[in-house]
């Protein structure tokens, strides 16, 4: 390769400069090297508070890569064909980039390669943001693992086997320099809905800030993360998770960070199980891709959907009259992240009370959330509603009244996101239908809304619907 050549980066998920193999090895091996983005207008359009993500982590990382002369053009295009097809047309340049462990990129990766090697283009393509390459974990007999406690035990093994850390840094340019000259204005990738204005106050989407975070995390939270896990009142969680999104942090760099600690409490085991959870999810959309657009178990095909667009539309807005569904979908919007444990209750309470299909709730998140990937989401989906890979079964039926009373029992998390219940004793905040005295400024049903379905009466249900199908294994 000669080095005079311009080297192009092609950036996806990776606004980072740490463990960023493609960008590394390009300023390593050429003079000139340019960043490119290619921004897909439509596939952002249902993913709307990440268009605010996408606009910040562009921004901070052109400052950031200005500071080593390298820019960052950003082109518009609806496909990555297209634009390759003006990529070819140059002349004297290599390109690298790391994979995005989903089927449609991994295909992408497979055609170009082609094209780029009967053209005798240099191209190299780097390990994307998982700990394992996505099919690189299987069962002895080479199936791919359906359950994630054996999985996880084969990965996090196969991981540690490997050994191997990288710390090589990004070289600096001496000059800036452009490729394709297409860039367009950030600023219209922004939602034209100014509910993402309120995410300003709260996150700020650049590497800096996942490293200050997670370095912040471990020190203080880590070991007790295995008991606040699940308690959505306190901040018992790491929310790396938007960061992982867009590749402001790569996993490895997580993993080693707790590595560093010297003891290792029941909360780092939990903290890297999760961490395995997604490794799962990669694995599970890369071996059945099918899951992507309908139940890993097909007996669900034939589920007895409700078309209740009333109803969703209810639970969209978090006017339920359960509180703690209703506080979870309030966060979700006012913050673009919701609670784990929160995001299990209100998927539950929409695929089994409501039983409205798991893809109604998969869309809505992919929209509000910022940390929306494709993998965690379906997976996430799939596992409540019972038809995913080492799933909660279908008949275990989250009482949220139960849930709430367990996992916020002071009704902090309720009092934060649903204010009108602010003035409600903890023993009804939960159930505020069951309140038998006066509460200053509050009525049920003109301040809160009565619950929308009776527990008992929906539980029931959705088990009678649940007996219609018929259970096949995976
Ligand atoms: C219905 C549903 C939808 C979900 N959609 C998404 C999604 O679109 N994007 C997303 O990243 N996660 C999703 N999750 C998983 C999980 O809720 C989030 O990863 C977690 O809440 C992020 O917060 P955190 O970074 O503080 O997590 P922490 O508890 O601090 O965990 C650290 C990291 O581990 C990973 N992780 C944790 N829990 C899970 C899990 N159950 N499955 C897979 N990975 C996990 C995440 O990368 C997370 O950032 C979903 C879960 C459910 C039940």
């Amino acid at each position: 390769m000669n080095k005079k050549t311009t080297g192009v980066v092609w950036l996806r998920e990776d606004f980072r400069t740490t463990k960023n193999d493609a960008l590394i090895y390009a300023s390593k091996n050429h003079e000139n090297i340019c960043a490119l983005y290619i921004y897909k207008k439509k596939e952002f359009q249902n993913r709307s508070a990440q268009r605010w993500w996408l606009f910040q982590s562009l921004k901070n990382f052109q400052n950031k890569l200005d500071k080593v002369n390298i820019s960052l053009e950003v082109i518009e295009s609806e496909s990555y064909k297209e634009v390759f097809e003006k990529i070819l047309k140059k002349e004297n340049f290599s390109i690298y980039w790391n994979r995005i462990y989903e089927p449609q990129f991994l295909s992408f990766d497979q055609k170009i390669s082609n094209s780029l090697k009967s053209k005798n283009i240099n191209f190299k393509i780097f390990k994307g943001n998982l700990l394992n390459e996505a099919h690189e974990i299987k069962k002895n007999d080479s199936t791919p693992f359906k359950v994630f406690t054996p999985f996880w035990k084969t990965a996090e093994k196969f991981y540690l086997d490997k050994g191997f850390q990288r710390s090589e840094k990004i070289k600096p340019k001496n000059k800036k320099i452009k490729f394709l000259s297409q860039s367009i204005k950030l600023e219209t990738i922004l939602p034209e809905k100014k509910w993402s204005k309120k995410f300003e106050k709260l996150w700020t989407p650049s590497e800096d800030e996942a490293i200050k975070n997670i370095k912040k995390f471990i020190k203080n939270e880590l070991s007790d993360y295995g008991k606040n896990r699940d308690i959505p009142g306190i901040n018992g969680t790491s929310k790396i998770s938007p960061y992982l999104a867009f590749g402001q942090i790569h996993v490895e760099t997580i993993w080693e960070e707790c590595q560093a600690i010297q003891n290792k409490s029941q909360g780092y085991r939990k903290y890297i199980n999760e961490l395995g959870w997604r490794e799962f999810s990669h694995s599970l959309i890369n071996y059945f891709p099918e899951m992507l657009k309908g139940n890993l178990r097909k007996d669900f095909d034939k589920f007895p959907w409700e078309v209740n667009t009333k109803h969703l539309k209810i639970w969209k807005k978090g006017m339920t009259g359960y509180p703690i569904v209703d506080a979870g979908m309030r966060e979700l919007h006012e913050t673009g992240w919701m609670h784990n444990r929160v995001r299990m209750i209100t998927a539950s309470f929409l695929v089994k009370h409501l039983r409205i299909h798991w893809k109604e709730g998969e869309k809505f998140f992919r929209n509000c959330l910022l940390d929306f990937n494709e993998a965690n989401n379906v997976a996430g989906w799939q596992w409540v509603a019972g038809c995913g890979a080492d799933a909660a079964p279908y008949f275990r039926i989250f009482n949220p009244i139960l849930q709430g009373e367990k996992f916020d029992p002071s009704g902090e998390y309720v009092k934060k996101w649903v204010p009108e219940l602010i003035n409600l004793p903890k023993e009804f905040i939960h159930k505020p239908w069951e309140l038998d005295k006066d509460i200053k400024n509050f009525e049920l049903g003109t301040s809160y809304p009565k619950p929308i379905v009776n527990h008992v009466v929906a539980r029931n249900a959705a088990l009678a619907a649940f007996q219609k199908i018929k259970k096949i294994s995976i």
